[in-house]
């Protein structure tokens, strides 16, 4: 994310699979019920994890021990009690800015942009508008605070209730999803796997639009997802100017990265539209719920810590904080950059001043075809299969080691990306071996470390 992240890990495929068999092997209203506990328990898991997580920055200064003891002391009870509720006002602010976002993703021009072939052969067209809507989003949000016609820190007071809506409203939107997926879809890719709950968690169209133009998964991840993380990284600095009348250095490192990050992801958004968000998962709860609700919530969180608990680091290490950040974040676009000339330029380029070294692998798409992909072996992607991701989480460890270590929620979000992306390396892994066969093989020898070269 940065691909936006495949944020969205609410449960494991092992779990679908186990489910997938299940549905062979057993009676299918057991399996429904089943799968449905899993999917449910998760949907409830995740949330109340969400709604803790908030109250426990917000309200119980960062302390887990603390929301522990009050929820030892008072109970399920004292759990409702601070469960904050959706209000008018959450809703209202939720539907303007995700109106506001499409009108911008439909409206801003931007130069016409192929994506990759997918696994039926359509090659889906995009508007590539990312970096304007995202420059037009921050001058605009920054401007009513300025000028002082909508104060961000109304966001910040309500957080818990528009959570607690996004949580209810992204429901809503898959249930959506679903339906169209039957009724409506898009393209030739989609389908259903005959189970309503895998259907439901991992999406049934790959490409869906509204209309001709306006793309659903562009919408969530990018425009409403990815750009919320840096309207919440402004919110958080500018909440924390209103409390202290300064901005404390921390904080001011924390936003800078955030937003370098979130620059890197507008600036480099039509490259996403080749990762596995985008040309691989389907738009299902497992993808479209992770960017509605787990990106604005979880990602953010180092900055909403920082909200109330300003530190400061002085000069110098705030420095080489900042400058350890964004090697990081400059080196993972330049993993990704490579890989996208590589394969733009079908080879034909320099990858660290030399000739690339390749392997040519075919296979077949569903629909029957031979094809060709290259795979890098040089390079980023000759140091290890996905070493991308060593950059990805070091980058997300600076911009919340600012919070230093008195608590561990602001670590949330680095342990939860660790996993994330060791999960996402191993299903790439067994996607591109039951894509490439051989060629995958040939690769994996080549190149043996999954993640951390020398090491895994
Ligand atoms: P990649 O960009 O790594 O894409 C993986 C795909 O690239 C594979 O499925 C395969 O697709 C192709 N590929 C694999 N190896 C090679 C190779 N050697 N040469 C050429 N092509 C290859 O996947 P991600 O979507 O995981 O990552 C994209 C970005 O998003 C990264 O920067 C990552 O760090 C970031 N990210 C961030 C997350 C977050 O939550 N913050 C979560 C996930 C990712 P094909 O079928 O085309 O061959």
């Amino acid at each position: 994310m940065a691909a936006a992240p495949e944020t969205k890990t609410v449960h494991s495929p092992a779990l679908t699979y186990f489910s997938m068999l299940s549905l062979l092997s057993l009676c299918p209203p057991f399996v429904i019920l089943l799968s449905a506990n899993a999917t449910l328990s998760c949907l409830l898991k995740y949330s109340m994890l969400l709604g803790l997580r908030w109250y426990t920055m917000v309200h119980a200064d960062g302390s887990v021990a603390q929301t522990w003891n009050y929820l030892k002391q008072h109970g399920l009870q004292g759990f409702i009690d601070i469960w904050p509720r959706p209000t008018a006002i959450a809703w209202k602010i939720i539907f303007v800015y995700g109106a506001f976002e499409a009108a911008l993703q439909l409206l801003l021009p931007g130069k016409r942009v192929e994506g990759p072939i997918s696994p039926t052969g359509n090659r889906p067209v995009y508007k590539a508008n990312g970096m304007a809507a995202y420059f037009v989003t921050l001058v605009t949000y920054i401007s009513l605070w300025w000028f002082e016609i909508f104060n961000p820190t109304v966001v910040y007071d309500h957080l818990g209730e528009i959570y607690s809506a996004l949580i209810f409203g992204s429901l809503i939107f898959c249930v959506f999803l679903y339906i169209k997926g039957h009724v409506a879809p898009s393209s030739t890719d989609s389908g259903s796997s005959g189970n309503f709950i895998i259907d439901f968690y991992w999406g049934m169209e790959l490409y869906p639009r509204i209309g001709k133009n306006f793309d659903i998964k562009v919408f969530t991840n990018c425009r409403f997802g990815m750009m919320s993380w840096a309207v919440l990284a402004v919110t958080y600095c500018i909440k924390q100017y209103e409390l202290n009348g300064k901005v404390s250095d921390s904080m001011l490192v924390n936003t800078t990265l955030m937003l370098v990050y979130v620059t890197k992801f507008f600036w480099w958004e039509a490259g996403y539209w080749n990762t596995m968000d985008i040309a691989h998962d389907r738009a299902g709860f497992y993808i479209c719920w992770g960017c509605l609700v787990w990106v604005p919530s979880v990602y953010t969180s180092p900055g909403m810590y920082l909200v109330n608990h300003p530190v400061n680091l002085g000069m110098q290490l705030a420095l080489y904080i900042l400058v350890a950040g964004v090697l990081c974040i400059y080196i993972n676009y330049d993993c990704d950059r490579q890989r996208q000339e590589f394969r733009r330029t079908n080879g034909k380029c320099k990858i660290w001043g030399k000739a690339p070294s390749k392997i040519e692998a075919t296979y077949t798409t569903t629909s029957g075809e031979t094809k060709t992909s290259l795979l890098l072996t040089s390079g980023w992607w000759g140091l290890a299969r996905h070493f991308h991701y060593v950059p990805e989480i070091l980058a997300a460890f600076f911009w919340t080691v600012p919070a230093l270590f008195n608590h561990f929620l602001p670590y949330f979000y680095v342990v939860f990306l660790t996993i994330l992306l060791f999960d996402r390396a191993k299903r790439d892994d067994d996607r591109c071996r039951s894509k490439y066969g051989k060629y995958w093989k040939l690769y994996c020898n080549k190149v043996p470390y999954k993640i951390i070269p020398g090491i895994y």
